[in-house]
């Protein structure tokens, strides 16, 4: 309805905005954050249009992302109806706040029942997911929240160690064999013992 930038958190100490989707999410990720929680029938067509858009310039506002979906839908399919770009913004918003908050809780609980020593393996097949876990990742290994620059006084002591600084990743021949593996990221933690 208004020119604002493209945010969409509900949750404004999370780190991906809608900004960050757009900008950095593969051109299938997106048609499938579009197809997937918004059933748009041009999510394709939409996403290849972000994608050539944004090569020329970051999409930064609501109303730049609006004309690039207007300019994406045919002229005759978009007459009638709500506003063009209203299942694309719902997806969207979707993908910022929904799937984020329960895949970071989920993997601090899995390592709450973890036994000490025990190791932590996730594979996600999806940016934003790995996003998720490296971040929850790197909470739970430095959770202390004191100013870098001052000493602890939180109290807050390390609970895992990240065996994986950079993800597992399948090789070539692997994706030959299982070309769904492309995008898979598997990332291990170790729970410390106390
Ligand atoms: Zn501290």
């Amino acid at each position: 309805m208004h020119d604002a930038p493209l945010d969409m958190r509900m949750d404004k100490e999370s780190d991906i905005t809608a900004e960050y989707v757009v900008n950095n999410y593969s051109e299938d990720e997106i048609a499938k954050v579009i197809s997937d929680y918004g059933e748009e029938l041009w999510a394709k067509r939409i996403a290849k249009f972000i994608v050539e858009e944004r090569r020329r310039k970051p999409i930064k506002t609501t109303f730049e992302l609006v004309d690039i979906i207007k300019k994406a839908i045919p002229a005759s399919k978009r007459r009638t109806g709500p506003h063009p770009a209203k299942r694309t913004f719902q997806a969207i918003r979707i993908e910022v706040n929904e799937e984020l908050k329960g895949l970071g809780d989920a993997v601090v609980d899995f390592v709450d029942v973890m036994n000490p020593g025990g190791r932590i393996a996730i594979i996600t097949f999806h940016s934003l997911e790995d996003r998720i876990v490296k971040n929850t990742y790197k909470k739970l290994e430095d959770p202390c929240t004191c100013p870098k620059n001052l000493p602890c006084t939180c109290g807050k002591k390390p609970i895992i160690k990240i065996v994986t600084k950079k993800p597992i990743v399948p090789n070539e021949d692997e994706i030959r064999v299982n070309p769904r593996s492309r995008s898979a990221k598997l990332r291990v933690a170790e729970k410390l013992l106390f």
